[in-house]
């Protein structure tokens, strides 16, 4: 008998008929004699159409009431699928976020799951009861609800898959699986029959909305056997595994991100420890920089400029200017009108002339580089804002991917 973890997103349990689909997907396993845990996010928009809420009451509310109300989307979804199970005969249980033993630390709207105390889940799983467990959600220290940002129930799938050492962790969505790039974007983009942790990580962390970078990260820390399939086809999907075979391909994945902003600081000094200080500050208050550039000194002056997620560009100025005359700088600026764009692939670094080639689809496609980083496994550029998908189709299009 498998442990299987299943979990389904929004647009998987966003009304009544898609509630039932996904109790017939969790009672097939079942009967096959598998036990069931299965993760559920928020119907449809519930989590935007909270957040409106929020918004028109207390656009400043904090982040502990924030998780107080986001939390009660999955807690629908939960009970809403349990009721489904029991209608159709077999012994379910909804579990809520705490109930469930997800401890989180206290990072409300970004938590992290420390721990989980598998307990109840096991003596549900004895009992032969399905296990529905709200995801996104979890408990601190305090007892106080905690969220773990935003598409985080399929951390919540792999935290559980990993803690109760289920054989597979299926993350079903509305697509079949990973693509080379947004089908909606690219028609010729092709569905992979499987990547690896780190291209996963890459692309999941490049804006490819498939699957929460946490839960990937996970995966490969516990080596969870994982796969991304559709609710709706119920085709085999993608397998996200440690090594996968590698034959020409080099560039597995283009991906475009608009949730990226640009700060530049401009007359730095020029001496040891200031791109030190600037980036330690952002890092203790767990704002993620992503692209770096740094100019040459002139006249004991040299300019830092770098990104950051636009959501958090208020509180990037604000620590700066906070700080200037710690920094030592003489102007900041920043932009929201920018936009990433990026291919992934494992062994690019191995292969000379990877990068050349993207930047050849862009200048063939008369797109500017403001900005350019790379890893072993991927290059990013930043553009200007309301070219991304034109540059996501010229790479696809001279990288072969379709
Ligand atoms: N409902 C939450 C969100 O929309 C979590 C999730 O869907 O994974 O972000
Ligand atoms: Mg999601």
């Amino acid at each position: 008998m498998s442990l299987i973890v299943q979990k389904f997103g929004g647009s998987s349990v966003a009304n009544a008929e898609r509630v039932f689909n996904v109790a017939d997907i969790v009672t097939s396993t079942y009967k096959e004699g598998n036990n069931v845990i299965v993760v559920v996010s928020a119907q449809g928009d519930t989590t935007d159409d909270l957040i409106d809420k929020a918004k028109e009451i207390n656009p400043n509310a904090s982040k502990r009431e924030m998780d107080m109300l986001l939390s009660s989307g999955e807690q629908i979804s939960v009970a809403l699928l349990a009721m489904a199970i029991e209608k159709l005969g077999y012994p379910v249980v909804s579990l809520t976020g705490w109930q469930a033993g997800v401890l989180t630390d206290s990072n409300y709207s970004s938590s992290r799951i420390r721990k989980v105390n598998t307990e109840r889940i096991q003596l549900e799983l004895d009992k032969k009861n399905i296990v529905i467990v709200a995801g996104f959600q979890g408990i601190n220290r305090y007892d106080d609800i905690t969220t773990l940002g935003r598409g985080g129930s399929d951390t919540s799938a792999v935290a559980l898959a990993a803690a109760c050492h289920a054989d597979l962790c299926e993350i079903y969505t509305d697509v079949d699986g990973v693509f080379t790039t947004d089908p909606r974007i690219v028609p010729e983009a092709q569905k992979l029959d499987e990547i690896s942790f780190d291209e996963m990580l890459e692309l999941a962390s490049l804006g490819a909305n498939v699957l929460h970078n946490r839960s990937v990260e996970m995966a490969k820390k516990y080596n969870v056997n994982l796969c991304v399939r559709s609710s709706l086809t119920r085709a085999p999907g993608t397998a996200v595994k440690e090594a996968v075979k590698v034959e020409g391909m080099l560039v597995r994945g283009v991906t475009k991100d608009n949730d990226v902003a640009r700060v530049s600081l401009c007359g730095v000094e020029d001496t040891p420890g200031k791109a030190f200080r600037v980036f330690q500050m952002l890092a203790k208050k767990n704002i993620n920089v992503d692209l770096i550039i740094q100019s040459i000194g002139r006249d004991n002056k040299k300019d830092i400029s770098f990104t950051v997620q636009q959501t958090r560009i208020e509180e990037t100025l604000e620590l700066i200017k906070a700080n200037q005359d710690v920094i030592g700088y003489d102007d900041l600026s920043y932009t929201t009108e920018v936009s990433k764009v990026s291919i992934v692939g494992a062994g690019m670094v191995t292969n000379a002339g990877v990068a050349a080639k993207m930047f050849e689809a862009l200048y063939d496609a008369q797109i500017n580089i403001n900005m350019i980083a790379t890893s072993e496994i991927k290059v990013s550029v930043l553009i200007d804002q309301g070219y991304e998908e034109k540059a996501v189709k010229a790479i696809h299009k001279k990288f072969e991917l379709g």
